[in-house]
């Protein structure tokens, strides 16, 4: 079941939040906008490198990640403590975890483990 859950979970996630499969799921708070297609992969944001028009300076093309996300955060209906972890700091993505399931690191608890050093918003 281990090997299936993150091939089930990808063919989910994918089509609906281009899901990349990083291993620790953050769309609550970040208005289900997947942080990991930003093209720098910024766990918080914007960058500061947005452009007038709100787009990406890295893909001119595309709208920053998180302009998108903030604007998804205030106009979906998602419950209010999703709304308020968007100011949260994120701890950098494990990359150690990508490929695995996020949902049964969430169960496991293996997605809150962060770096040494890194003080998480309870300590
Ligand atoms: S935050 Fe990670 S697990 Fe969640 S949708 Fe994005 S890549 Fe997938």
């Amino acid at each position: 079941m281990r090997k299936l859950l993150p091939i089930i979970e990808h063919a989910i996630k994918k089509p609906i939040w281009d899901c990349r499969m990083c291993g620790q799921c953050v769309l609550h708070s970040t208005g289900m906008t997947c942080p990991m297609t930003c093209p720098k992969t910024l766990r918080n944001g914007p960058c500061g490198g947005v452009r007038e028009n709100g787009n990406c300076e890295v893909n001119p093309e595309m709208q920053c990640i998180w302009a998108k996300a903030y604007e998804r955060k205030e106009s979906l209906p998602l419950p209010k403590s999703w709304r308020d972890h968007f100011n949260d700091l994120r701890p950098p993505v494990d990359m150690r975890l990508e490929g695995t399931s996020s949902w049964v690191n969430l169960v496991t608890r293996r997605d809150q483990e962060v770096p040494a050093g890194w003080l998480d918003r309870d300590s």
